[in-house]
């Protein structure tokens, strides 16, 4: 979870003594402090998805688990392991949703999008749930943001384009030293081949792997490549590759991805082992790294048979996407010290003493927002001395008062918080001075 400012800190701490509840484990509370973060990386994903032509959807958190299952594949960590289910009263069965590429896909056929002009481009910001041990980086509930281009060709300038978008982003957060991994699964031809190879080299080994590297040479040899254990990561280093296996249809679509990031003078490392989690991949698939961080920030591939595997007609949906764990990237740029409080601006705070002053003081605010200028105001406070207090804790430069006797005479006081200084002016003109002295 992104670390939380001390005060943050200390409103948990409290919380925790006084409560009886507490956010479930792996899941978070955004809070106040944190949301800048959170702002900004709305923000750029926005303007990187406005810049390329992706719009937005917005597909529920909740899906029927079969599309999980049939898509990103029902031997995989994430289906048989993570994924939260629910059953509805009429006996559903629901996920929530673990990822956003199969919902979008369904999206897609659904709502007839293949009728708009394709390659489609789409881009989307949400939450998303897995049933993972909690520890940095690795939440129950995290957000990604994702783009995804649909239909059209297989053409690798899409995968070039998608791998630019994902770059773009965090390179516009101002994480540097980033590394694009790549890696190449060929299609369900070549790695058919591929896949028997690879079993023929392990089933000889199969003494020395793990357990679940066992399991996997029969349910899904490719992700023996993916495992952490110290023993099967050294019998990995032998192991036969996809790149020297591919067909010469892949072998081109590959080549040709890694000419379109050449020219866009992207850096990337060819890693042979990349398999990713999701069975939906073919052919290209990365994963985006920034030095010292510990865990990906993103990642995606090609998933041209996915629209297949969700009950479309072969080969009727090429695409290409990415998604990016927000909450990685906030953890990215807390730890390089990237800030990302705006520049402040003059901060004006107004007061109001009495009844008559308060409800005058009320209206004058809206008055404020019609010319666009924002207000502070504690407006259940009473004293002149607790407001200006909150007024300097805030760091307002301008403190406007309103009294009894300022309400009586159609005025308000405008304070210099820095100098102290004080001038009465007529009530119907504060908007226009106040404007006068922010610009
Ligand atoms: P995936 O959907 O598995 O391809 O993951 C894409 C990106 O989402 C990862 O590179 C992470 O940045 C983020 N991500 C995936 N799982 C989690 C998680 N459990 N907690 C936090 N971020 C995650």
């Amino acid at each position: 979870m992104p670390k939380f400012s001390k005060r943050a800190k200390s409103i948990k701490i409290e919380k925790k003594a006084k409560m009886l509840f507490q956010s479930l484990k792996g899941m978070h509370d955004i809070l106040p402090a944190d949301q800048l973060w959170w702002d900004k990386v709305k923000k750029i994903s926005q303007d990187i998805a406005d810049f390329y032509n992706f719009s937005r959807i917005d597909t529920p958190i909740l899906e029927s688990a079969e599309i999980f299952e049939k898509s990103t594949g029902s031997a995989t960590d994430i289906v048989e392991k993570q994924m939260y289910y629910i059953k509805s009263k009429g006996k559903d069965r629901l996920a929530l949703r673990p990822e956003g590429t199969a919902g979008i896909v369904r999206a897609y056929f659904e709502h007839g999008l293949s009728r708009l002009s394709q390659p489609l481009k789409l881009y989307y910001f949400g939450p998303f749930f897995r049933y993972e041990s909690p520890q940095a980086g690795r939440y129950r509930q995290f957000y990604q943001v994702g783009f995804e281009i649909l239909g059209g060709e297989n053409d690798p300038v899409y995968d070039a384009q998608i791998i630019l978008a994902g770059y773009r982003l965090i390179e516009e957060l101002k994480i540097k030293n980033l590394t694009v991994e790549i890696n190449s699964l060929g299609c369900k031809n070549c790695r058919l081949i591929y896949r028997r190879k690879l079993q023929d080299y392990y089933r000889k080994l199969s003494v020395k792997i793990c357990k679940d590297c066992r399991r996997r040479l029969s349910l899904n040899p490719l992700r023996l490549l993916d495992c952490k254990n110290e023993n099967c990561q050294a019998i990995k280093t032998k192991a036969p590759i996809m790149l020297d296996n591919l067909c010469s249809a892949c072998r081109n679509h590959f080549r040709l991805v890694l000419e379109y990031l050449d020219e866009l003078n992207l850096s990337y490392i060819l890693n042979p082992y990349l398999v990713r989690g999701l069975d939906y991949y073919n052919r290209t698939v990365f994963e985006f790294t920034a030095e010292k961080l510990k865990f990906s920030l993103g990642g995606g591939g090609r998933y041209d048979d996915l629209g297949e595997m969700l009950g479309a007609k072969k080969g009727s949906l090429p695409a290409i996407g990415n998604s990016l764990g927000v909450e990685r990237l906030i953890e990215a740029m807390k730890e390089r010290g990237i800030d990302v409080v705006p520049k402040s601006k003059t901060k004006v705070f107004l007061i109001q003493i009495g009844q008559p002053a308060k409800k005058r003081a009320f209206c004058l605010i809206e008055e404020f927002r019609k010319s666009g200028v924002k207000v502070l105001e504690s407006l259940g406070r009473e004293s002149l001395n607790s407001q200006l207090r909150i007024a300097d804790k805030e760091g307002a430069a301008i403190a406007l008062i309103l009294g009894q006797r300022e309400v009586f005479e159609d005025s308000i006081i405008i304070r210099d918080m820095k100098s102290g200084a004080q001038e009465t002016v007529p009530l119907a003109k504060v908007v226009e001075e106040v404007r006068k002295r922010i610009r």
